[in-house]
């Protein structure tokens, strides 16, 4: 039976709180893949995994919508965890269908950073999946870097050590400290969608875009241009070397069996590493 067209409403209350209790229990989520491609020659690179909530009425939840209460509710590191294992449940099934080895990364919540079991977990859940270094890649924001910096990048870098990717999310709108900044253990940048929106329009956003990745490639970081949705945006930020690309212009975030298909028709080329920061 086709899923019931989401509501727009924002939910709210009492019964959205048990409700999302029960969904956290039951599992009752589904990842989906937005693909992250080369520049410039538009290979795939790996895929981005976003949430959404499966609920029997409201059809598919988008994540603005139920993570925030989840964070209130304590519940955003059960998720995670849900998140994080069925990630590498997905890498290790495109593997043995034959479509490569894929990599993805997934959004971590402030909880998860905090957590002091988390490098032990995703050391377990990489052996048991059989993936090598690098195959999950962790985002966090720069948010959550920022209460604590110099306890936040040793964690940091317990998850590196452990074998995950780390990419700082929504880079450029959480006034991280350039102190810190130059310590950052982690391989990339992901340069928010409000510089990226008019980058080919505002000579102030143009030049912010190419500054942040020119000094980020000067640090060792990689970086993706988040939200690209015209050319005109994707040949701008070509042109200030930007690495890769994620945005509507390539594709939308796909559902588990079309992300499948997408893989069957994608150029897959091994990735190089990056430098290890
Ligand atoms: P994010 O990690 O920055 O993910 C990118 C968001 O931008 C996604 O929204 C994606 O669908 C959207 N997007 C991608 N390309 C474009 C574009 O070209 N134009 C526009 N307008 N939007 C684009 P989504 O899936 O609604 O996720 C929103 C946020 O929810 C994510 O932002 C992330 O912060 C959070 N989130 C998603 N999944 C998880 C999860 O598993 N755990 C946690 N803690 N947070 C998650
Ligand atoms: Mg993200
Ligand atoms: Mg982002």
């Amino acid at each position: 039976m086709p899923a019931p067209a989401p509501s727009t409403a924002p939910p709210s209350g009492e019964s959205f709180d048990h409700e999302l209790r029960a969904a956290v229990s039951a599992g009752d989520f589904e990842l989906h893949y937005q693909p992250k491609v080369r520049c410039p020659d538009g290979g795939f690179a790996g895929f981005e995994a976003l949430v959404r909530w499966r609920h029997p009425t409201r059809g598919l939840v988008p994540p603005g919508q139920f993570i925030p209460r989840l964070g209130e509710l304590g519940l955003a590191p059960l998720l995670g965890r849900w998140v994080m294992t069925e990630a590498c449940r997905q890498i290790a099934a495109w593997e043995a269908a034959g479509l490569g080895a894929v990599s993805v990364s997934v959004n971590l919540s402030p909880g998860q950073l905090r957590d002091p079991a988390l490098p032990e977990r995703l050391r377990q859940l990489l052996r048991d999946h059989g993936l090598g270094p690098g195959r999950l890649e962790l985002e966090v924001t720069e948010a959550m870097l920022m209460d604590a910096p110099d306890e936040a990048i040793a964690r940091l870098r317990a998850l590196r050590d452990a074998g995950a990717r780390l990419s700082i999310d929504d880079f450029g709108t959480g006034w991280s400290s350039m102190a810190h900044f130059r310590h950052l253990p982690v391989h990339q940048l992901k340069l928010d969608r409000v510089f990226v929106q008019h980058v080919d329009r505002d000579r102030r956003d143009a030049s912010l875009c190419a500054g942040v990745i020119a000094l980020a490639h000067r640090l060792g970081f990689g970086v993706v241009a988040e939200g690209v949705e015209n050319e005109a945006q994707a040949k701008r930020l070509a042109g200030f070397d930007c690495d890769l690309f994620q945005g509507f212009l390539y594709s939308r975030p796909l559902s588990e069996e079309r992300a499948g298909d997408y893989l069957r028709g994608a150029r897959i080329t091994p990735r190089t590493p990056s430098p290890s920061a």
